[in-house]
């Protein structure tokens, strides 16, 4: 059986990392994995030309979101033995979900693999935003003691809304971290979770509330048909004045242009996240050099301790695969000619 794998180039490193498993070379430790197996196994680092002469008989595709391989229709009308779709992460949106379901290809995921890192990381850019680090960081290494400048425009978290857009494995998870910061929490997901809101200190509103009345909202929805663009320009006009968003969810649930006009305007007080679209984010990207703005390239959920649960999932739905076991329902997207995902099928 050939399997393909779309993974980042090898890249020289400033320091050893022995924990590092995400590039063609290292590739989760898949080489021996399916060498053992006896199956092939290739490695490339772009999906584009490279893919093509694999397209024909290969019958698993792997790749990750961070360096996501966009598997369209189109391949996929040219890859008849194609049995599974697998994302080495969380977020299938770089497969078309309906043009695999039409073909009963399976799309599963390693779900909840680094749900935990993506937290933490939004956490830290609502606070890098209202702290107003960026700035301060700044100073601190141009050799510039201009206080005004950073302090006029930085926040306390302490007692702002908070508006939490999905509320699925990473938007709870952010609730339960920013509680301690004595926020008003407020959600929107399609699926309201009663069970959760004391638990969790969250009020679930409708998304025009979650817009119009949180300080920061944060976006932790998949992109789907809805999400697409959701945010777009006047949605990002309806929030409050000063208002701050971060998204670590996907770049493409903003309107570019939109975004980079609002915090030029001063409309929008900051915006932080580190999912672009569409990725690799070209040099030119109009998100590297807007205002206000606390971007980073796609790693939060990447983390040593990410990869790691990462190939341990990967594998698992590999083996179960191979031995034709049922896979975890919850790792499931598509399956059986359908959308299965309580997350992707949402009409
Ligand atoms: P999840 O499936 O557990 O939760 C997603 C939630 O979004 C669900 O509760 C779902 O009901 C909700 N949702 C779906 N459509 C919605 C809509 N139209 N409006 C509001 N809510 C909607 O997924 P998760 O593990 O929490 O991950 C969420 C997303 O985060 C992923 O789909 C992925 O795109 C992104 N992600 C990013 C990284 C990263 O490294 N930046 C890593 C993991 C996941």
């Amino acid at each position: 059986m050939k399997i393909v794998a779309v993974l980042p180039p090898v890249v020289e490193l400033p320091e050893p990392s022995p924990g590092y498993l995400f590039n063609v070379e290292k590739a989760y430790n898949l080489h021996e994995y399916f060498a053992s197996k006896g199956h092939e196994f290739v490695t490339l680092s772009d999906a584009n030309e490279s893919l093509e002469p694999h397209l024909a008989d290969m019958s698993i595709f792997i790749c990750s979101p961070f360096y996501p391989a966009y598997l369209t229709k189109e391949k996929i009308d040219r890859a008849p033995n194609l049995k599974m779709a697998l994302t080495a992460g969380v977020g299938s949106d770089h497969f078309d979900l309906e043009a695999c379901a039409a073909r009963n290809i399976t799309v599963a995921e390693v779900t909840g693999s680094n749900v935990v890192s993506v937290a933490e990381h939004a956490v830290m850019q609502i606070l890098i935003l209202l702290r107003n680090f960026v700035g301060g960081h700044e100073q601190a290494v141009n050799g510039e003691w201009n206080l005004p400048k950073v302090g006029a425009y930085a926040h306390d978290l302490e007692g702002k809304t908070v508006g939490i857009f999905g509320f699925g494995r990473i938007g709870q998870r952010v609730a339960a971290r920013l509680r301690p910061f004595d926020v008003k929490l407020v959600y929107n997901d399609p699926y309201r979770r009663e069970d959760l809101e004391d638990e969790l200190g969250v009020e679930y509103v409708t998304f025009d509330k979650l817009v119009e009345t949180s300080d920061a909202i944060t976006i932790h929805a998949p992109l789907t048909e809805q999400t697409d663009t959701l945010f777009n320009r006047d949605v990002l006009s309806r929030t409050k004045q000063d208002a701050y968003i971060v998204n670590t969810a996907r770049g493409k649930i903003i309107e570019t242009d939109a975004l980079v006009d609002s915090l030029k305007s001063g409309h929008l007080a900051g915006y932080a996240g580190d999912t672009w679209y569409p990725q690799p984010a070209p040099a030119d990207h109009p998100w590297r050099q807007m205002p206000k703005q606390a971007m980073t390239v796609h790693y939060s959920g990447m983390t040593l301790e990410a990869q790691h649960r990462i190939e341990i999932g990967t594998k698992a739905i590999l083996d179960n695969f191979f031995e034709g076991k049922a896979q975890k329902q919850e790792d499931l997207i598509v399956e059986g000619g359908e959308i299965v995902s309580p997350s992707y099928k949402i009409k």
